[in-house]
């Protein structure tokens, strides 16, 4: 069974016409700049992506050769950002009930790296810190897994005992509040939002980075203009989407997808290009900023509901029997997609649920409206 292509806005919504003919200015890039940094506080870069705007983050705060910790159940982006800035990842694993890493495993991930395994006696002989130069551990990137916040109590702690640096991984979780209160965006050193296809602001494309504390290593503001055919592609996404999704009636509209992904008119999410020196698009920059005003009034939900099913390729099938394309989950591997797995050298016997979450996990696309996935929903809770 092929596999389709239906992501975000590209599935039917209302915004294929938005996304072909809004005219951006320099003015919007402005005017989103200042929304950002009213909203997070700091110094506001536009980028082409996440990915990019992360990477810069990271060379902003840290030196080539630094470790930091990582949500064990993510986007290879992450995994492109962090190797583009010369840092090592350190995979946490995370706890099945919001798939982010939690107070349990930063205490396994100290005991490991940092010296401080639990119940040692202080007066121990044994030296404070394991021979492995725990100290190259320098930050922790917070990811709020599909829109479920992290236990920031539990960060902060574990940050601070360890001088760690905190960047705020917003692709998933733009708006959402922690336990305490604050909103996710406003509580470590940089925030990163990317504005790529299904994330919590969607417009195919862009980025933004927010340096919120004192930065290490001075690093430049993307100033380089978009190439022409990325934008093309970013403006027909959506309408190419919404032709397949009509033709998926007659079967011609996943060998179309598949065509327009051979032929590079459409390109996969993952398969967007890490650029440090590319800005945003600047329609892509208005389109953002109407999101992100919308977003406020908006409340709180998970970006995506997901279940743990049992035998998901049966699940998945029905799925596609009964007229959904769901292909598209959040994550098929504990880093993912499944093409650039190997590359990572995943440590899954030290990140077991991530493991065997990434082998159980279906998740609901944004672009089904609550009724429509009625019947979805009933499909998956026999499998449960
Ligand atoms: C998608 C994603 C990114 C990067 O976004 P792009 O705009 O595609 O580069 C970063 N972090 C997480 C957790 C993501 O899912």
């Amino acid at each position: 069974m092929g596999k389709h292509y239906f992501l975000g806005l590209a599935a039917g919504r209302k915004e294929s016409s938005k996304q072909l003919f809004t005219h951006g200015t320099k003015e919007d890039c402005v005017k989103l700049s200042e929304f950002l940094k009213k909203k997070y506080g700091g110094e506001v870069m536009l980028t082409k992506n996440g990915r990019s705007a992360l990477a810069l983050a990271l060379k902003a705060y840290f030196d080539r050769g630094d470790k930091i910790i990582v949500n064990g159940f993510t986007c290879y982006a992450v995994y492109e950002a962090i190797k583009a800035a010369g840092l090592t990842p350190i995979w946490a694993d995370i706890s099945e009930g919001d798939l982010n890493y939690d107070a349990k495993t930063l205490r396994g991930l100290e005991a490991l790296y940092l010296g401080h395994a639990p119940g040692r006696s202080p007066k121990s002989t044994v030296p404070n810190r394991v021979p492995s130069s725990p100290s190259d551990i320098k930050g922790i990137i917070i990811q709020n897994s599909l829109g479920n916040p992290v236990d920031i109590g539990a960060v902060e702690k574990f940050a601070r005992k360890h001088s760690l640096i905190i960047i705020e991984d917003l692709a998933h979780s733009v708006g959402v509040k922690y336990a305490d209160g604050r909103e996710a965006g406003t509580v470590g050193s940089a925030t990163i939002l990317s504005f790529g296809k299904d994330k919590a602001i969607d417009t195919i494309s862009g980025g933004a980075l927010i340096l919120r504390k004192a930065i290490k290593n001075s690093i430049k503001a993307p100033s380089k203009r978009p190439r022409v055919s990325d934008t093309l592609r970013s403006r027909f996404y959506p309408l190419f989407g919404a032709i397949c999704r009509g033709l998926s009636y007659i079967h011609l509209g996943g060998p179309l997808m598949r065509l327009l992904v051979k032929i590079h008119f459409v390109e996969k999410s993952a398969d967007n290009k890490l650029d440090l020196n590319c800005r945003i698009n600047k329609f892509e920059a208005k389109l953002a900023l109407r999101q992100l005003k919308k977003l406020n009034s908006r409340g709180e939900k998970p970006l995506r509901e997901f279940y743990l099913v049992n035998n998901r390729e049966e699940v998945l099938s029905k799925l596609r029997k009964a007229g959904y394309f769901f292909d598209g989950f959040w994550y098929e591997r504990p880093v993912s997609p499944e093409r650039y797995y190997k590359k990572v050298n995943f440590p899954e016997e030290a990140c077991p649920v991530a493991t065997e979450v990434a082998k159980r996990i279906v998740n609901l696309p944004t672009y089904y409206n609550k009724k429509e996935l009625a019947k979805a929903r009933e499909i998956i809770k026999e499998y449960l």
